[in-house]
């Protein structure tokens, strides 16, 4: 099953694939101390501090890659949406930050 998988991906990392900047969507993150109570986290990439609670729902990687998959063999951003039960403006935030999807648009 693939939540196994991922389970045991987050054991072997130091990274945890559920702790992604919201800025820059890297999940080279550390904790950074506590503001207001709440843990915070620094992103390494950019330097972007957040707290989790204030992230949105985060996709795992291969769902991602899917999408930037499904877009690249052809399917309409709206299918693959619906086909994978996400948000339109994920998907399209996906595909422009990923640079075959992003090629693909300017075409
Ligand atoms: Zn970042």
């Amino acid at each position: 099953m693939i939540g196994r998988d991922l389970i045991a991906m987050g054991r072997r990392k130091v990274f945890r694939e559920d702790m992604r900047c919201p800025h820059c969507g890297s999940n080279w993150c550390i904790k950074n101390g506590r503001a207001n109570g709440k843990q915070t986290y620094l992103c390494r990439h950019c330097n972007y501090r957040f707290t989790p609670e204030a992230k949105r729902h985060v996709h795992p990687r291969w769902l991602k890659e899917k999408a930037i998959g499904m877009y690249l063999e052809g399917m309409s951003i709206s299918s693959i949406s619906r086909a994978l039960g996400i948000s339109l403006v994920t998907v399209y935030s996906w595909i422009k930050k990923s640079p075959m999807g992003f090629k693909g648009l300017q075409a």
